[in-house]
């Protein structure tokens, strides 16, 4: 049994970061998808150096970090991605991939000899679904990929953003992850609010959510997934519970002015932070700072957790990516 690091522990106490039991690493800011809900694949440029990376494994190995989470844009862009992958590991680092997946099926052995876990974004249980959403025609590639790392024996799940074009296929995704051979599924909304992840254009916006139209057929769905797939809410192959994935509902229909918000629970920047390509670091996926290249426990970092901690920022009011970690599980991470 994992003892309790007192280092983590110290975390909680204030905010600075004393350990970093997860680091999420942007290895580029490029994407080969084309979704409609973001514009990274537009704008993005730059690869993580090597050398970058040997400054960032240091600090890695002097905060006990155990995992590093390999993201993006899509990490599997990177023409050095392996080479890279194995600094941050540092020989002794857990490697978990976080992809779109179009280059899965040919980087499959490479990902299966580095990587513990893979998590692959899936959005529709068919091709069509698929393209309209990631703008690319890739659904067959993507599965191929996913069947490949799991052949070789890796843990693979498959994460999917649900949003109005794909909400009615969230059956026929649990039943493809089951076909795949995935460990687990997981579901999330889609984020039309936050400025750093998804899409900007308000028409776009209205279209990605659901509409009120679709809220009670989205119930409709809830309903017969509780029921059908219980064994699996059981086991956690659905790696949220009934009642977690009524809080999208809840989130969709707050975007409609009739709830509020689900109350959302978030340490995430106590125990993780996330470092981009061109050298920031931010305290989680949503929110970033103008100032580029300050340490992790620079006064500003610090302020930025602190605002965070006491509520002072409003993309955790609305946030779909919340992650919270009670001490045994921050004690396992670490
Ligand atoms: S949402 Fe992810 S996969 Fe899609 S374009 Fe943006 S970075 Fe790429
Ligand atoms: S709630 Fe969301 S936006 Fe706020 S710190 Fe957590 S992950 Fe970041």
């Amino acid at each position: 049994m994992n003892l309790i690091s007192p280092r983590v522990m110290l975390n909680l106490a204030g905010d600075r970061i004393h350990a970093l039991p997860l680091a999420i690493v942007y290895l580029t800011d490029r994407c080969n998808s084309r979704c409609v809900m973001c514009d990274y694949w537009q704008y993005g440029q730059t690869f993580l150096s090597l050398d970058h990376a040997h400054q960032l494994t240091k600090q890695f190995d002097s905060l006990d970090t155990r995992w590093v989470l390999l993201s993006g844009g899509e990490p599997l862009l990177h023409p050095e991605w392996v080479d890279v992958a194995k600094v941050l590991s540092g020989g002794s680092r857990q490697l978990w991939l976080l992809t779109a997946g179009l280059a899965l099926k040919k980087q499959a052995q490479k990902v299966a000899d580095l990587c513990q876990n893979v998590t692959v974004s899936l959005d529709g249980a068919t091709s069509k679904t698929y393209h309209s959403i990631r703008g690319v025609d890739a659904f067959d590639e993507v599965c191929a990929g996913i069947r490949a790392v799991v052949e070789r024996g890796k843990h693979v799940s498959i994460r999917c953003t649900v949003q109005r074009q794909n909400y009615r296929e969230l059956p026929s995704l649990v039943e493809l992850a089951h076909e795949l051979g995935v460990r687990q599924i997981s579901f999330l909304a889609i984020d039309t609010l936050t400025h750093v992840a998804f899409a900007h254009k308000e028409e776009v916006q209205k279209n990605l959510s659901l509409g009120l139209d679709d809220l009670p057929i989205f119930d409709q769905v809830l309903l017969d997934m509780t029921e059908r797939f219980a064994d699996d809410f059981e086991s956690g192959f659905i790696a949220e519970s009934p009642a977690k994935l009524r809080r999208l509902r809840k989130y969709f229909s707050a975007m409609h002015n009739m709830d509020a918000f689900p109350v959302v629970r978030c340490n995430a920047p106590r125990f993780s932070a996330v470092f981009t390509a061109d050298g920031n670091i931010q305290p989680c996926y949503f929110i970033s700072h103008n100032e580029s290249q300050l340490g992790l426990n620079h006064p500003k970092q610090l302020e930025l957790r602190h605002n965070i901690r006491t509520g002072q920022r409003s993309e955790c009011k609305t946030c779909v990516c919340s992650m919270y970690r009670g001490i045994r599980s921050m004690a396992f991470a670490s």
